[in-house]
């Protein structure tokens, strides 16, 4: 039962074959069983769980039908659960429970989907490795020795391990796509506000986006369809009608022009994920899609501008943390001063730290024109290189990672090595655009993403190109041994 799909899933509910309750108690049972090798899991929600589940099997037996009720899936641990532990992977926030719902929570169990649990992430969702977690890195189940990616290693790991089928990401820099791509899942970031993110710990607000993290480009389109729509709630939010994307899984691609950016084979990719790169191109043309060598100028200067902005944002956003309000507050504290050094130093890992560090030096009236407002300048034009990309092509194709995931450690005491490791995924959030990561084979055994970015609003063209290839291949279909 456990590697059966969302649209599998749905399927065998719609036609009685087993209850969400039977379905939800043999994957807690697994997760039970698997999960202390991975770490994916922050927190279970089993009481949650099982209550949803029934719930969602008496809306059933009452005529109610839908993808999503009675599917079980997952929350990245940084979406507001109320009156669940809400810990965005930082001892800050270890003792805290939200007072709310997300909307994408409240949506998604609005339509019956069932919360099996909180999954783990790098810290306020810094990092690409899932290393920077209080509770712990997260394994990859293609290789427990190497990291799953991050910062939705948990979400990331528990879906490619087969623990669950779904499980929400949040992408500010890649951390949907990315570790989709290094544990062989389809993962998508939606067009800036698509999806709300009310109810969503800010990292960098002008970055962030909530998507699915599935096996399959379909049932990306089924978790995506609960969670998008308009927020009256997130002023960043677009009034724009939700389109069935289900229902463009069907387009031939007859004619497709897709566009592979020059600037994406230089040296730093490896050069056996170009090859597979290159592989599922020739793939798509099979299916009637045109290629086209297109250009992105300034793409060389996204990590610099990337890691000035979303710095800039976190050390705003993460003043809030200051041992009076919620989360952490250290012992004794002297006077408020004292309190608020010794909160924020015990309560935040040393990434963080490094961030709120560079974010603040960015931001200081000497340094803000230098670097900032400079950021800011090379986001525009990052964004026109995309919209002219666009004047010429409907897709632009390229990897989603330069390597396949690394080693535990490898990368800990270089961040910048890792930071480099963004280089294909942040343009799309700078510039707001969506973008779509699936499997298209292997390295040594570990998985490789290719990436696919569309124009604002196109999720269902990426969901669409996505499930015509996994028509025709079955690299999305592999198993990690011993899941
Ligand atoms: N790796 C990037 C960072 O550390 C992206 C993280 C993310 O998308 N949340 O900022």
């Amino acid at each position: 039962m456990h590697q059966l799909t969302l649209a599998e899933i749905a399927r065998g509910l719609a036609d009685k074959k087993f209850s969400s309750e039977e379905l939800t108690k043999v994957l807690l049972a697994r997760i039970a069983q698997l999960d202390p090798q991975l770490n994916s899991f922050i927190s279970l929600t089993e009481d949650l769980a099982l209550s949803q589940a029934k719930a969602a099997d008496a809306r059933r037996a009452n005529g109610e039908s839908g993808a999503l009720l009675g599917a079980p899936i997952a929350h990245k641990d940084l979406f507001c659960t109320q009156g669940i532990r809400t810990s965005c992977g930082s001892k800050m926030l270890d003792n805290f429970k939200a007072p709310y719902d997300a909307t994408v929570v409240a949506k998604l169990a609005a339509a019956g989907a069932v919360t099996l649990g909180k999954t783990n992430m790098d810290e306020f969702a810094m990092g690409s490795a899932n290393e920077s977690s209080y509770y712990g890195p997260v394994k990859n189940p293609w290789n427990l020795e190497h990291v799953p990616g991050g910062s939705s290693g948990g979400s990331a790991a528990a879906v490619a391990a087969r623990l669950l089928p779904a499980a929400t990401g949040t992408d500010t820099g890649g951390s949907i796509r990315q570790p989709a791509a290094l544990t062989n899942l389809t993962g998508l970031k939606p067009t800036y506000g698509r999806v709300s993110r009310w109810g969503m710990i800010a990292y960098a607000s002008s970055l962030d986006q909530g998507g699915p993290m599935a096996r399959t480009a379909k049932d990306c389109a089924i978790l995506l369809q609960g969670m998008a729509g308009f927020d009256p709630n997130d002023s960043t939010s677009i009034d724009e009608p939700v389109p069935d994307y289900s229902a463009s899984l069907n387009g031939s691609l007859q004619g497709l022009r897709i566009g592979v950016p020059k600037e994406y084979f230089s040296a730093g990719l490896d050069p056996r994920i170009a090859d597979l790169i290159m592989a599922s191109v020739e793939e798509l043309k099979k299916l009637g899609a045109v290629i086209k060598e297109i250009s992105l100028p300034n793409m060389q200067h996204a990590i610099p501008a990337y890691y000035v902005i979303a710095p800039a944002e976190a050390s705003s956003n993460l003043s809030r943390f200051d041992g009076v309000r919620f989360g952490y507050r250290c012992e004794n504290p002297v006077n408020l001063i004292d309190l608020y050094k010794r909160s924020r130093g015990e309560g935040f890992g040393p990434e963080v730290q490094r961030r709120i560090m560079v974010g603040a030096y960015a931001l200081s009236a000497g340094y803000y024109d230098a670097y900032y407002l400079k950021a800011q300048k090379i986001r525009r034009l990052i964004k026109n290189d995309f919209m002219a990309a666009f004047n010429e092509v409907d897709i632009i194709l390229g990897p989603t990672t330069p390597n396949p995931a690394w080693k535990l450690g490898a990368k800990n005491s270089d961040p910048v090595a890792a930071y480099l490791e963004d280089v294909y995924t942040i343009t799309a959030n700078l510039a707001g655009l969506p973008g779509l990561s699936m499997p298209a084979g292997f390295v040594d055994g570990l998985p490789v993403g290719v990436q696919l970015l569309a124009p604002y609003f196109q999720e269902g063209r990426l969901l669409n190109v996505a499930h015509q290839y996994q028509l025709n291949t079955d690299w999305h279909t592999r198993t990690p041994t011993g899941f």
